[in-house]
């Protein structure tokens, strides 16, 4: 595996990290931070903040830049809903991003959980912004509804890298239905703030990713987000470059005055990181 730069090179904080990881064992909970091996995970969980994972560990898909494991999925806990409201309280959070596995496996994708988190988190959270970073549910728009229906701030649906790049990084998702997904929850909830992302290193060019931007401000994306991916096994994806930081700060200015409310593009940007003031930026702009 290719050896990091100085630039990706993160502190952690193991007792900030050890007391989010016992309050989630002690609430059958995941988060996206462990499963994913985030490089953020330190600062993050100092700051108390975490990127829920709903819908089990198990993915039934198998991209291959994800740490998340794929196979036989777990069955719904339908207890989640209201554990994973409890610990939103319990850490106080201001903001909370819930994620899941992709669950082509179940008959709504896995949208109705997703609905009774969100209602379960306001219930109990009132005031607390809800981030939901969703899988592409076949683009399956009544299924997209149940989630629309349930009103989170911010819907996210990561388009993960350039169109050219899909086969190779994402052979089980279609960058056209991503950009439907994207487009539909626009059209349906104006209000709803929509956000996606890439991750950079994997062999793209500059111009297929200012082509990625163009696409996603065609279907109305507010907020969008560019980190360095980052090989997390030798059995994944290699990472082909480590783009260099002046580079991330030149599409973070391109990609706003191309039109993006926010853009969010540094080396360890992951979609959920410092997900709240992106969400406080993108409405302020
Ligand atoms: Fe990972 Fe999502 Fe792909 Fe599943 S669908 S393997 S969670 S990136
Ligand atoms: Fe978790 Fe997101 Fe922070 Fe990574 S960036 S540690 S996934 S909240």
């Amino acid at each position: 595996m290719k050896k990091k730069p100085e630039w990706l090179k993160v502190s952690y904080n193991k007792a900030a990290v050890e007391e989010v990881n016992g309050l989630m064992a002690k609430l059958k909970l995941n988060t996206v931070c462990k499963e994913a091996n985030c490089p953020n995970l330190g600062e993050c969980y100092k700051k108390k903040t975490a990127t829920f994972m709903i819908l089990g560990r198990t993915c039934t898909r198998n991209c291959r830049f994800c740490n998340v494991t794929s196979g036989a999925v777990e069955p719904v806990d339908p207890k989640e809903p209201q554990h994973l409201a409890e610990a939103v309280k319990e850490l106080d959070l201001n903001h909370v991003v819930i994620t899941s596995v992709t669950r082509d496996d179940l008959k709504d994708g896995g949208a109705g959980h997703f609905a009774d988190t969100i209602r379960a988190v306001r219930e109990l959270n009132p005031g607390v912004s809800i981030e939901v970073l969703i899988p592409d549910l076949q683009g399956v728009q009544r299924d997209l509804d149940r989630i629309i229906a349930a009103n989170p701030d911010v819907i996210n649906h990561n388009v993960e890298t350039v169109r050219e790049l899909y086969s190779v990084v994402r052979p089980e998702a279609d960058y056209d239905r991503s950009m439907a997904v994207l487009e539909y929850v626009k059209k349906q909830a104006s209000h709803i703030k929509t956000k996606t992302g890439i991750m950079v290193g994997l062999g793209e060019t500059d111009e297929q990713v200012y082509q990625v931007m163009d696409d996603c401000l065609k279907v109305g994306c507010d907020i969008f987000t560019i980190g360095q991916y980052l090989q997390p096994s030798p059995q994944h994806l290699e990472v082909k470059a480590y783009v260099i930081p002046e580079k991330f700060a030149q599409y973070k200015k391109i990609g706003e005055a191309k039109g993006f409310h926010y853009v969010a593009s540094s080396p360890l940007v992951r979609s959920s990181y410092r997900a709240e003031e992106a969400l406080k930026e993108g409405k302020n702009n």
